[in-house]
């Protein structure tokens, strides 16, 4: 609609002080209208209805709830750290170089999207998981500072916040060690913070190595805002008569413990449906002790002598109304399992109100240390915990066929209120090494390594300069900046957890000649 006119105060006891412009109104001289609108399948204008309305509705309507401030507020937010961003590398020398959307598939990590080539029959594109190779190509081609905003592309099966397409804050640098990536990194987020929330965030961030972070939080993407922290008890129940721990202890395990104070009154319920405690005890269900009454009610401290519980009061600092969970499992198994735990912990007591964290606090966090590589059980064999391009620290390049496990990478996380904002490396760029780590260590057959990798070890072989980068999850870091769960709702455009784009319905079906073109042909397995 078009009105013009003079806008005057509105008459004395016609104001509405609950809107903007409730104290003024237009005289009316003319009027014209520039288009009709049907009734929205929904209201665009009031928080409290909007909030309730069905995603997938929103999502269909998608230009209509674009129209909330809400969703106005996220897109302008994210706009303006976008550029602020672009602003920030351009003053530290950095050069934004695009790079190419249609790839090769090097299937390595996530499963990829594949796009049939028409003109080379039976070939095709793959859509990168990430820049990650070109970035490193560009630093052999002498860009030394590269960064992108790059778009993304993996065809995971979709857990609850994730994107088949996503956007990462992507860079690479020449001549660089861990330290300069570090400093980068939170010299950016201290200018998106600033630029967001008008927040000064204390830097240098603290680091934790992979193993204290396990140790003490059971995962590598702490969140450090409480304390709840793993205690150790192998030593004190190697001899326990206790069968299951010092079973798992004897067969090279661990046993970890963790205080969920004031957590006593949890029903056995909800100590069932704690999350992996079945993997952990099998049949026997997960180990706790609840503190009620001045007693220790469990049915496993009648195994435990006076030693033992000493060492757990003293450890676990516990009183009245304390509810004790343990794991006795491999180490990594017994850390993860009571790092499940925690914070399934932290969010029962936070809805109780008997843990409370400022919103406004960010704990971030440099994890380091990580070790190059880990194993996969069912397939018998080491695979890289970050991808085949990180470095091993220089020490260790000597055990790499002789003793991985030992061998440490150069890897790096930055981690954010138990959120991992993204991660990346120093690479490897001797040729030689590369080559090992591909064939010797990952066991990728010499021709397939030629295939994938080939044009990536030639480049290497003309003065390749020792470099390393980083990428940032951006859509996760605008959520996190934005105070929302969901990386939906800083995108313009989202997928459904399933993939589907329900405003333009697709995925969808093709004609028979656009697939013959591609010399294509499908078929779908009969539904049983
Ligand atoms: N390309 C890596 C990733 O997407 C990040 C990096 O190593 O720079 O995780």
């Amino acid at each position: 609609m078009t009105v013009t006119g003079v806008v005057r105060a509105r008459p004395s006891g016609t104001n509405n002080t609950k809107i903007p412009t409730g104290e003024v109104e237009i005289g009316v001289k003319t009027l014209e209208v520039l288009n009709m609108a049907d009734v929205l399948p929904f209201p665009v204008d009031d928080p409290e209805v909007a909030k309730n309305v069905n995603e997938e509705l929103r999502l269909q309507y998608r230009y209509l709830d674009l129209r909330r401030p809400e969703m106005a507020r996220n897109l302008r937010l994210r706009s303006k750290v976008a550029t602020a961003t672009r602003v920030y590398f351009d003053e530290q020398g950095f050069l934004e170089v695009e790079t190419p959307t249609l790839f090769k598939s090097t299937p390595e990590g996530a499963r990829e999207f594949l796009v049939p080539s028409r003109v080379h029959p039976g070939k095709f594109y793959a859509l990168p998981q990430s820049p990650q190779q070109f970035k490193q190509i560009l630093m052999v081609g002498g860009i030394e500072k590269y960064f992108q905003l790059a778009r993304c592309y993996r065809d995971e099966d979709l857990r609850a916040d994730r994107q088949p397409e996503f956007t990462q804050v992507d860079l690479e640098m020449s001549f660089i060690e861990r330290e300069d990536i570090y400093l980068l990194i939170e010299g950016l987020l201290k200018r998106v913070w600033k630029t967001a929330l008008g927040m000064d965030i204390p830097t240098p961030f603290k680091r934790i190595s992979f193993e204290e972070a396990l140790n003490r939080y059971g995962i590598d993407k702490p969140d450090t805002r409480y304390g709840m922290e793993l205690m150790d008890f192998t030593e004190e129940f190697r001899k326990s008569t206790f069968k299951v721990f010092s079973g798992a202890i004897a067969a090279g395990g661990s046993v970890k413990a963790l205080n969920a104070k004031g957590m006593a009154d949890a029903t056995q319920g909800q100590i069932e449906t704690m999350p992996e405690n079945a993997k952990s005890f099998g049949a026997k269900g997960l180990a706790y002790i609840k503190v009620e009454n001045g007693e220790w009610k469990s049915p496993i401290v009648k195994f435990f002598n006076e030693t033992e519980k000493a060492a757990l009061i003293e450890k676990l600092k516990i009183e009245e109304g304390d509810l004790i969970l343990f794991a006795a499992d491999q180490w990594l198994n017994a850390c993860e399992i009571l790092g499940k735990i925690r914070i399934y912990c932290a969010d029962i007591l936070r809805t109780r109100g008997k843990l409370v964290i400022e919103p406004s606090r960010f704990d971030f966090l440099w994890v380091v240390d990580f070790p190059l590589l880990a194993f996969d059980k069912e397939q018998n064999r080491w695979y890289s915990s970050h991808h085949p391009f990180t470095a091993p620290v220089a020490d260790d390049i000597q055990f790499l066929t002789s003793d991985p496990k030992k061998v440490r990478g150069q890897h790096y996380d930055i981690v954010v209120n138990g959120v991992e904002l993204g991660g990346g490396s120093i690479r490897i760029h001797q040729p030689e090494v590369q080559k090992i780590v591909f064939e010797q260590v990952l066991q990728i057959p010499p021709d397939l390594v030629k295939a994938r990798f080939g044009y990536m070890l030639e480049a290497f072989r003309y003065g390749a300069p020792p470099h390393g980068g980083i990428a940032l999850g951006f859509d996760r870091l605008i959520a996190i900046l934005c105070g929302t769960p969901s990386i939906r709702d800083v995108i313009a455009f989202p997928k459904t957890a399933k993939g589907a784009d329900l405003m333009t319905d697709s995925p969808a079906g093709v004609e028979a000649r656009q697939l013959r073109d591609l010399y294509l042909e499908v078929k779908i397995p009969k539904k049983e």
